[in-house]
């Protein structure tokens, strides 16, 4: 019988919140080691999310361990990268380790079909607006916007970089406001190498173009709130004023065709430290923590994060860890795991985007290969 997304049971061993990739990783992990797991995601599947869809391999064996053969999505394989500076200078490397290029529309919705067949459950689209934990009862309650409440042994907060459930827990960069802003397109373009990421400079940020599944492109492109008000205060004439001053940018902009009405946008992006657990929850991807999109580093992090939780969790589930020691070890790995990739990720961005630094790093790294393949190990991973 097919399962049913929406799920009428008000508990559960696992409530997940977020159905992104660490959701959806941790789902599929925990019901693969027996457990019942609900998923609270509040869109429906499938769906555009801001993001440059460059994978790196170092996913690649948790993915196969998942079961969750990516071959018939047809992604693009990557090996080959190039950076430009904002007037334009190039410099090309070899990605030692490489990667491969997916729509998050196209991948997100397939984890979600692969994780109903598997009998993980889904709440959709619905939202949590709140979680409270008893210590008395070691559980947890989770209430819903429309008022239903599910309790669980262990909430997992895979809720993203940003919630409203951030503020009730409490988290300091809630409060921040962030200078950030991402847009993401999907282009057509004839005769763009389809092994080849590229990340070209312009005044104040950077773009990421890479090839997707079909002869599609990923253009994702991260600056700030100030760059588009001072271009005029659109999407358009930010990318004709501001990118468009990079020649490789320029050429991309003219020649590309366009694949949606309206590039997806998102604000609010905060790179600032967080911690991976909070009030009981054990936070993984970007909710506990955001590296700098430049490092195209985030969706194996999500991924890794949930190989990390759950063997951790089903041995708290199967009452072989008890909760205080279930959460000091998973602090740990995550720390140990992500602590110096994200810090790296945070200096690196310091590097571009101003005109003089960033001609500079280019110019100096153009002339040192080694260099840049030895920044690129410090913000990935190893295979996991
Ligand atoms: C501009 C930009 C470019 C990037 N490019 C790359 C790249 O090329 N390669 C790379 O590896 N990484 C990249 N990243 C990072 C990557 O997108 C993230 O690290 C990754 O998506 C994190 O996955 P996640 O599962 O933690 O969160 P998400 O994928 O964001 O999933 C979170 C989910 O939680 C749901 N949700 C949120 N709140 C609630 C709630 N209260 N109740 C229920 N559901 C909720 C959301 O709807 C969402 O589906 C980029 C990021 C940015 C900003």
């Amino acid at each position: 019988m097919a399962a049913s997304p929406n799920f009428i049971s008000n508990s559960a061993d696992v409530v997940i919140i977020g159905g992104g990739l660490a959701g959806l990783a941790a789902a599929l992990d925990l019901r693969g080691r027996g457990h019942q797991v609900l998923v609270v995601e509040r869109k429906q599947y499938p769906f555009h999310r801001v993001c440059g869809e460059y994978v790196s391999h170092e996913v690649s064996p948790y993915l196969g361990r998942l079961g969750a053969d990516l071959a018939p999505l047809g992604p693009a394989t990557l090996t080959k990268f190039q950076l430009s500076s904002p007037a334009g200078r190039l410099l090309g490397s070899p990605l030692d380790l490489g990667g491969f290029g997916v729509s998050r529309y196209r991948l997100d919705d397939f984890l979600y079909k692969l994780a109903l067949t598997r009998g993980v459950k889904f709440r959709l689209p619905a939202t949590v607006a709140d979680v409270t934990f008893d210590a008395a009862a070691n559980r947890h309650t989770l209430t819903l916007a429309d008022g239903h409440q599910l309790t669980a042994r262990l909430v997992l907060g895979t809720y993203g970089k940003r919630s409203a459930l951030d503020r009730q827990l409490g988290r300091s960069f809630f409060t921040q406001r962030s200078p950030y802003l991402g847009v993401k397109h999907h282009l057509r373009l004839p005769g763009f190498a389809r092994d080849v990421i590229a990340l070209h400079n312009f005044r104040d940020g950077y773009a990421g173009i890479s090839a997707i599944e079909d002869d599609k492109l990923c253009f994702c492109y991260l600056t700030t709130r100030d760059n588009l008000k001072r271009s005029g205060g659109t999407i358009a004439s930010l990318e004709a004023e501001v990118l468009a001053q990079n020649p490789h940018l320029a050429d991309i902009l003219r020649h590309a065709e366009r694949l949606y009405a309206q590039p997806e946008v998102i604000n609010e992006i905060s790179f600032a430290p967080k911690q991976p657990v909070e009030q009981h929850l054990l936070l993984l991807g970007d909710a506990a923590g955001l590296i700098t999109p430049l490092c195209g580093n985030g969706m194996a992090m999500a991924l890794h994060g949930a190989a990390l939780a759950a063997p951790l969790a089903d041995q708290f589930l199967r009452g072989q860890l008890a909760r205080p020691a279930l959460e000091a070890a998973y602090a740990e790995a995550w720390h140990r795991t992500f602590g110096a990739r994200l810090r790296v990720g945070r200096a690196v961005q310091r590097l571009f985007g101003g005109p003089v630094l960033s001609e500079l790093v280019v110019g100096g790294l153009r002339h040192w290969p080694a260099a840049v393949r030895t920044l690129m190990r410090q913000t990935h991973g190893v295979p996991f």
